[in-house]
């Protein structure tokens, strides 16, 4: 981090002063007329680049548009004396280096695992009395397979090894979210110099096929195929393999027979959480504590938060260099580097000058298609659901399976299917795909006692609904009223315990979170610019057809020299924290 840190202050000519003393003379909250560098979006990837460049000793300002931090890593009380984690719900993907380097815990992140994390109830005729039944996993195996055994013993014999096969991708693919992305641009028209140094950007991914070994062509498979086929080759029965299905297609306009919706399978053991490997969890407090535990290590070392500040514009002088941002009440803010958190769409197409962009990267961002099949709905209850293939105890007392993922219309993929269908004509599901979540079962600081917030995932919803019409108040309800349905028949009584509910369709996410189409994953509408979406790494946003982040600066020989676009910083150390793109400069320097 040193070497990093006095690169980039060399770059940004930053003074060498601690951060801690500038924190202590800086008058946090008053806006100063210019920063070494300023972030555009206080999402929590936008906050975790702040904090590292003002460690790094670089003075960092965020504008954040909305009233309040985190992006759609956020809790609000949008029902009174109940806090949602209102977009985004579940942490697994939490660099384990930021959360020690940032000192998360001490900044107030508390978590709360889950275990067991998985629920799939059946809609089945009780016969004789028997509840009906359902599948719980968790993390013990032996437990899972008395599970899986109820649909299947050979199933149940497979399940270990698919876990270790699974584990194995993802223990390769791991050390590549913390790796520069290789640059195919620079192997395709750099010089031979640059190809050569290209060329160490492919170690981490020679490593990966090293550990994969000699069943690299099955992993491919998983990487490319439909969901469904890599699933049939292991299992027989429906609600196992639906439920591993949902992995494969939440957040996304696909489904599991779909090519390539194989690969988000992995999302079931990516990820870590405390040093367990494909551990998902709630944060204490809802998501947005995880974007305030940020916020606070970073504004400790001296980073300035600006909310309901929106950035209109990156300014560029005519000289193609970056001058800083003026805000949408007209203030002008100065700095020599500007980062954005924002959307690629409005990064490069509302806030940076055209003229600074080539026209074939602006046509790229302008086809983008980031429409999500996603509505949330965040629902007050006044009781725990009480589901006929679990039953709650007399005193309503949370039970193992409240914590999980509640997969709900997911016990035959054709369901998955038949839901993603509806959609094509542009049509909300009939019987949506459900997930659904109650963190206040482990947390109890979200709601008031006995009550209970409700996190309920569906899909699919159009963004545009049929014959091109937008959602209006009565489809918006209508749709909540079917998933309401939908749920009662799993879990009578739940309508009756609804205190309140928030819906936010595609169109809503888009308008409160800025996320244009709604979109929950960067993976959606058939095309694949994706990387895990809560990474907390700036590297997983740096894909190479989508750069999310922008760096607008000066050429630096610590920051690299650049012709042209995407090229990135050089320094080893520097690329490694602050993977940025360079843009608004046509010539050498
Ligand atoms: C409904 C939903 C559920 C999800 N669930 C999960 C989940 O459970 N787990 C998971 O890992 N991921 C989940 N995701 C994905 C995850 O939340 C996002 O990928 C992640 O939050 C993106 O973070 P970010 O900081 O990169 O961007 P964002 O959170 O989008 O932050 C960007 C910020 O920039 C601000 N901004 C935009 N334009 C301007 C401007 N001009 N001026 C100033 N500020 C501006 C925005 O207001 C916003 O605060 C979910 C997403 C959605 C939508």
């Amino acid at each position: 981090m040193t070497t990093c840190g006095r690169g980039l202050r060399r770059a940004l000519g930053a003074s060498p002063r601690p951060t801690w003393r500038r924190a202590l003379s800086d008058t946090r909250g008053r806006l100063k007329p210019e920063y070494d560098a300023v972030v555009v979006g206080a999402g929590h990837n936008g906050l975790v680049a702040a904090a590292y460049l003002q460690r790094f000793g670089v003075n960092t300002a965020v504008f954040e548009r909305r009233h309040v931090i985190g992006g759609a890593a956020v809790t609000e009380e949008i029902i009174p004396g109940f806090k949602f984690s209102r977009a985004s719900y579940l942490l697994s993907l939490l660099r384990p280096q930021i959360y020690s380097e940032l000192e998360l815990k001490k900044h107030g992140l508390r978590l709360h695992l889950r275990n067991p994390y998985s629920f799939t109830p059946m809609l089945e005729e009780s016969a004789g009395g028997k509840v009906p039944r359902s599948l719980l996993l968790g993390t013990d195996m032996a437990e899972n397979q008395k599970q899986i055994a109820q649909f299947s013993r050979k199933d149940a014999q497979a399940f270990p090894k698919y876990e270790a096969f699974m584990d194995r991708l993802a223990l390769a693919i791991d050390p590549l979210l913390d790796s520069a992305p290789v640059d195919l641009e620079a192997f395709q028209r750099g010089s031979l110099l640059q190809r050569l140094k290209m060329l160490s950007t492919l170690k981490p991914l020679w490593q990966a096929g090293c550990i994969l070994g000699a069943q690299l062509p099955r992993y491919h498979q998983v990487l490319t195929a439909p969901a469904a086929k890599v699933l049939d080759q292991w299992f027989e029965s429906e609600p196992l393999k639906a439920t591993l299905a949902t992995d494969a297609v939440i957040g996304t306009m696909t489904d599991p027979y779909i090519p390539g919706s194989g690969y988000v399978l992995l999302h079931h053991v990516m990820g870590n959480l405390e040093g367990i490997r494909g551990a998902w969890g709630y944060v204490q407090g809802g998501m947005g504590a995880l974007s305030d535990a940020i916020a606070s290590s970073a504004t400790a070392h001296g980073v300035s938060i600006f909310t309901k500040k929106t950035v209109a514009k990156v300014q560029v002088s005519s000289g193609g260099r970056v001058q800083g941002v003026v805000l949408q009440d007209g203030s002008e803010v100065r700095s020599k580097v500007v980062l954005s958190n924002a959307s690629p769409q409005i990064t490069f197409l509302k806030l940076t000058p055209q003229e600074w962009l080539p026209e074939e990267f602006v046509a790229r961002i302008t086809q983008l298609d980031t429409k999500s099949p996603v509505t949330k709905i965040n629902v007050a209850v006044n009781r725990l659901p009480d589901f006929l293939a679990a039953p709650n105890t007399p005193r309503g007392q949370p039970l193992p399976h409240h914590q999980c993922s509640i997969h709900l219309n997911c016990e035959d993929t054709l369901l998955v299917h038949q839901a993603f269908e509806d959609a094509l004509d542009g049509l909300p599901s009939k019987r949506p795909l459900i997930e659904l979540c109650i963190p206040s079962s482990l947390d109890p600081t979200l709601a008031p006692p006995g009550c209970h917030v409700v996190s309920i995932f569906t899909q699919y919803t159009p963004y545009t609904l049929a014959g091109g019409k937008a959602w209006d108040e009565q489809q918006r309800n209508a749709y909540a009223d079917r998933v309401f349905d939908c749920i009662e028949a799993y879990a009578p009584g739940f309508k009756g315990s609804v205190v309140g509910r928030d819906i936010l369709t595609p169109p809503d996410l888009e308008r409160v979170f800025g996320l244009p189409g709604g979109v929950s994953s960067y993976r959606t509408g058939g095309s694949r610019h994706s990387f895990p979406s809560l990474s907390l790494h700036l590297h997983s946003l740096t894909c190479p057809d989508v750069p999310t982040w922008l760096y607008l600066g000066p050429p630096h020989p610590a920051l690299g020299r650049k012709r042209g676009q995407g090229q990135r910083p050089q320094q080893r150390e520097d690329r490694d924290r602050v993977s940025c793109r360079q843009w608004g400069r046509r010539e050498e320097m």
